[in-house]
């Protein structure tokens, strides 16, 4: 990802970061099929991947065996890693297959894995030809949710940008249209469909769409907002189609979901007065919710580990409307452009760290003494046995966290570990 220096504000040039390059502990990309294949609901996904993929997948989903899961890993075996069988053949028997049998797939995904991208299996060849073959009845299409070198969100924006050419080219004088960008449970999306409608903006789609058959049309007249800060090269693929991205902060609390609506009421030219009087309820449950959680978080030191990518956004969150105090906000990568206005709401004493050295930042934990850690899953559990309460960074993607009626429940996710703890100390 490359940052755009000249979207940046000085006072964010001047912060210094920490980057660091070391032993890593992070998830793969194909964490992603566990929420986007709930959100697409005509797609499957078809991880070309060994044992290990279709265990990290097939536990993280948590699907019952009757059920008629939308994933699935075709398993290469070692014969395949060693070329002893032309993998492109066996994969093309599986789709058919697949396909025979499940006559309600209209999209495809082939998602790459690190033992596809070892043996470089082509998959967008792949993809090309299948999609070919099985035209019109399914499109399929590919991307890698490969570990190497990357983090768990890494495969929601890989699977948008494999999306964004399937939108139909909307004409030059097509109406302004606002496309949000990222997948949101549908009852979040629902409430803000109706905040855009009494604010008097539309029409208004979201991506990924519920259904495949319903990608909407992108142009010059699309105006985005990113509702997930780790969508890097989906927002490139959607500029590179004439799209325009409008910077915000990210829908996380009141202050954050009323400065991303107020980024598009503006590109709407929604009146002042009428965008107070619409946000004002939804943002006055969202501060009562938030008094609520503050009792049990204000003054509380948090350390945040790189996993996610919206690690800067939640502490903004945290710091200015819950009184948290920050420690270290770390992140895999830090896009200064995505994350303009969040950087300028960070505190300027905390301290900033993108990468990993897992090592050196677990000394700097132990050292700072935290009240709560933000970490991947593998790290929670050794830093419970030191006495350290943590929250599963992952839970953060998974659950309803976005706008005003869920920030609520967002200050809640941080307060039940500090709350649980306190309770066992009893
Ligand atoms: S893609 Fe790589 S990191 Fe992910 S489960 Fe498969 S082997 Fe492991």
């Amino acid at each position: 990802m490359s940052d755009a220096a000249t979207l940046t504000s000085p006072a964010q040039e001047a912060r210094p970061v920490l980057r660091e390059r070391g032993q890593r502990e992070v998830f793969c990309g194909l964490t992603g099929i566990v929420w986007l294949h709930r959100k697409i609901q005509d797609a499957f996904f078809l991880v070309v991947g060994s044992r290990t993929c279709a265990h990290l997948i097939q536990s993280a989903a948590g699907v019952m065996v009757f059920a008629e899961p939308r994933f699935a890993t075709a398993i290469m075996e070692e014969r395949d890693l060693a070329g002893l069988v032309d993998a492109n053949e066996e994969l093309d028997r599986v789709v058919d297959r697949l396909l025979s049998r499940r006559p309600d797939i209209k999209l495809l995904f082939l998602v790459g894995s690190c033992p596809s991208e070892v043996i470089k299996l082509d998959l967008s060849r792949a993809a090309e030809r299948l999609s070919k073959k099985h035209s019109p009845s399914v499109r399929v299409l590919n991307y890698s949710g490969s570990g190497i070198e990357t983090t768990f969100t890494q495969g929601e924006d890989a699977c948008l940008v494999a999306l964004v050419p399937e939108a139909p080219v909307a004409a030059d004088d097509a109406p302004a249209s606002l496309l949000i960008v990222g997948t949101l449970p549908d009852i979040v999306e629902d409430q803000f469909s109706r905040l855009f409608n009494q604010l008097g903006i539309g029409p208004v789609h979201f991506f990924p769409p519920r259904n495949s058959q319903s990608i909407p049309e992108i142009g010059p007249n699309t105006k985005f907002l990113l509702a997930q800060p780790f969508l890097g090269e989906t927002a490139r693929a959607l500029a590179e189609r004439g799209a325009q991205h409008l910077p915000a902060l990210f829908p996380f609390g009141a202050e954050g979901t009323t400065h991303w609506l107020k980024a598009a009421a503006d590109a709407f030219d929604i009146p002042e007065l009428h965008f107070l009087a619409v946000v004002a309820p939804g943002r006055e449950r969202a501060k009562r919710a938030l008094d609520a959680q503050k009792q049990h978080l204000a003054g509380k030191s948090i350390f945040f580990f790189p996993d996610s990518q919206m690690e800067p956004s939640l502490a903004r969150f945290l710091s200015r409307e819950l009184d948290m105090k920050l420690i270290e906000v770390g992140t895999p990568y830090l896009n200064r452009q995505l994350l303009s206005a969040e950087m300028d709401y960070l505190p300027a004493t905390v301290t900033l760290s993108e990468g990993q050295d897992v090592d050196r930042q677990l000394d700097r934990c132990r050292a700072a003494k935290p009240d709560l850690v933000v970490c991947g899953m593998g790290l929670a559990n050794p830093l419970e046995m030191e006495g350290i309460s943590t929250k599963w960074s992952i839970e953060l993607v998974f659950s309803p966290v976005h706008g005003f009626d869920c920030a609520g429940d967002l200050a809640g996710l941080f307060a039940r570990p500090l709350y649980r703890r306190s309770v066992l100390r009893v």
